[in-house]
């Protein structure tokens, strides 16, 4: 991953800080009972609490405070026993109350970290500043008719978890490893859907350039980048803009930018001189948020394997590559269907051939299952290949029952029917012909038609032309035979 990118008046280094908005999986919002349930009829999730009625209360969610503390946990990070809840003021239309509840100076996640897949199988920590709970707002809408704008509130009040990185990232492609592994982790730890096109998930990104060796440069906040593709070319936009001004001399002025999806640019938002001051202070509704040390444990005690212990038990355990591993376990869903088709297979509880059936099945999920799940745009778990099938696949070429090549066709079989290997193998008759006498008769045919080939091959060519009589017999048998059987014959009868 370079860090540094040369411009014309030398080299410059890219600086990369996320703040993430995770929407918390919880049936209700953050102090209200009302449902927090997607693509409702506007305006019908809305409490009183939510609409900023005079004298209403707000009641801490306990479910919520549970999923902040479990993603600090699967962050490696600082849970805070005491944490405070702030009023955060500003004024907009879908803010009913004129204040957002966050939280401060004082948070319920302190520090931890997230460590990235890099290339040649390294990993770089990326160091988690906080996390802190808040309110979402409501949401205006400003494109139904010409003249009003119109306000949804079923979002008002939704608990946000906005998970704030320190400026470690370096490049686009480090940015958008980081979140594409945040959102991985919300998802096994179920915190967070971690569904960016609905916006349960959404970064902010913080860009800055600098010389190397020199203090951090200014920062850029680009805002509301919900998916993982906007997020890298918003960051590439950033960096060339930035860059063409310090090469002519200029300087970046501290600002908050949209970044638009169609032209592929920023633009600016507003500058820090016309930065809100929010004049925080302790919502004097909620008293501190106090954690017991006993309560963390005990959320502790119920944090799934997590991706980053999975994939090492997945080398450790199936002798697989890093980077396979880090693939299958990048969604709990892969990892779960994997560890199904291996218990599904019968190669696989014979001791002798588990690590080749391990790694032949990791193969096929990789290539030739996501492929098709890729062109057809499913979800794996949609997809009728179930894991027991692939299982009955794998086993059929383990067993020597159909060679590599037609097991392809047979899978594009399944992929459309999803009826076993077995099955399939029988009723279109691809059996591979492992039988030495079928194949015999075969080799001696092909030597029979091809007696100006077997001369060249006998006074010298062999390299080339043992691929010819190989390919032959191949023809001759659809495919079908056995190819290291057809190898060991052909060479006998040639030579
Ligand atoms: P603020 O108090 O204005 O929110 P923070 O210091 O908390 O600013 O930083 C907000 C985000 O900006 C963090 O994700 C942090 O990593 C990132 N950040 C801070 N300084 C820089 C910088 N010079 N370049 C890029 N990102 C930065
Ligand atoms: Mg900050």
């Amino acid at each position: 991953m370079t860090a540094y990118i040369r411009g014309a008046t030398g080299v410059w280094e890219v600086v990369i800080g996320l703040e993430v908005h995770a929407q918390v999986t919880s049936k209700s919002k953050l102090f209200s009972g009302a449902s927090t349930d997607f693509g409702a009829e506007p305006n019908t999730q809305v409490s009183f609490v939510d609409a900023g009625f005079p004298g209403m209360l707000p009641v801490i969610n306990t479910v919520c405070v549970r999923q902040a503390i479990k993603t600090g946990l699967g962050l490696h990070a600082q849970i805070n026993n005491e944490s405070v809840f702030d009023r955060k003021n500003y004024f907009y239309a879908d803010l009913p109350t004129g204040y957002q509840i966050s939280q401060f100076k004082k948070p319920i996640v302190g520090e931890g970290y997230l460590d990235i897949d890099i290339e040649d199988d390294k990993t770089k920590r990326i160091r988690i500043e906080r996390i802190h709970l808040e309110q979402d707002a409501g949401k205006s809408i400003h494109d139904m008719d010409p003249h009003k704008s119109f306000i949804d509130f079923n979002r008002a009040g939704i608990a946000l978890m906005e998970i704030v990185s320190m400026p470690d990232m370096r490049s686009s492609e480090e940015a958008k490893d980081f979140m594409r592994k945040l959102r991985s982790l919300v998802k096994y730890l179920g915190t967070c859907d971690g569904n960016m096109e609905q916006g349960s998930m959404r970064a902010d990104a913080n860009v800055s350039l600098h010389r190397p060796g020199t203090p951090y440069g200014t920062r850029a906040e680009i805002k509301n980048l919900n998916s993982v593709r906007f997020l890298g070319q918003a960051i590439e936009y950033e960096i060339k803009r930035q860059m063409e001004i310090l090469e002519d001399g200029g300087e970046i002025k501290q600002e908050t930018r949209l970044f638009d999806s169609t032209k592929c640019e920023t633009r600016s938002m507003r500058s820090k001189e016309d930065a809100h001051d929010y004049r925080y202070f302790p919502d004097p509704d909620l008293p501190p948020l106090i954690v017991t040390k006993a309560e963390i444990d005990e959320i502790r005690g119920e944090l799934p394997e997590l991706p980053d212990i999975k994939q090492a038990r997945f080398v450790e355990q199936y002798g697989l590559r890093i980077k396979e591993a880090a693939v299958l376990v990048s969604e709990k869903e892969y990892a779960a269907y994997y560890e199904k088709a291996l218990e599904a297979s019968e190669a696989f509880q014979d001791k002798a051939k588990a690590s080749a059936c391990a790694q032949l099945t990791a193969n096929w999920i990789l290539g030739e299952l996501f492929a098709a799940i890729n062109k057809d745009g499913i979800a794996l778990d949609n997809s009728k290949v179930t894991p027991e099938l692939l299982a009955g696949l794998v086993d059929l070429i383990e067993n020597g029952t159909i060679s590599g090549k037609i097991a392809k066709e047979v899978f594009a079989d399944i992929w459309e029917t999803g009826k076993p290997a077995k099955s399939i193998v029988q009723e279109k008759g691809l059996l591979q012909l492992s039988d030495d006498k079928a194949i015999t008769d075969v080799v001696l045919k092909v030597i029979n038609d091809n007696t100006d080939m077997v001369a060249q091959y006998r006074s010298g060519g062999k390299d080339k032309l043992f691929a010819f009589f190989v390919g032959q017999v191949m023809k001759a048998t659809q495919g079908k035979a056995n190819p290291s059987i057809v190898n060991k014959i052909l060479k006998e009868k040639l030579g």
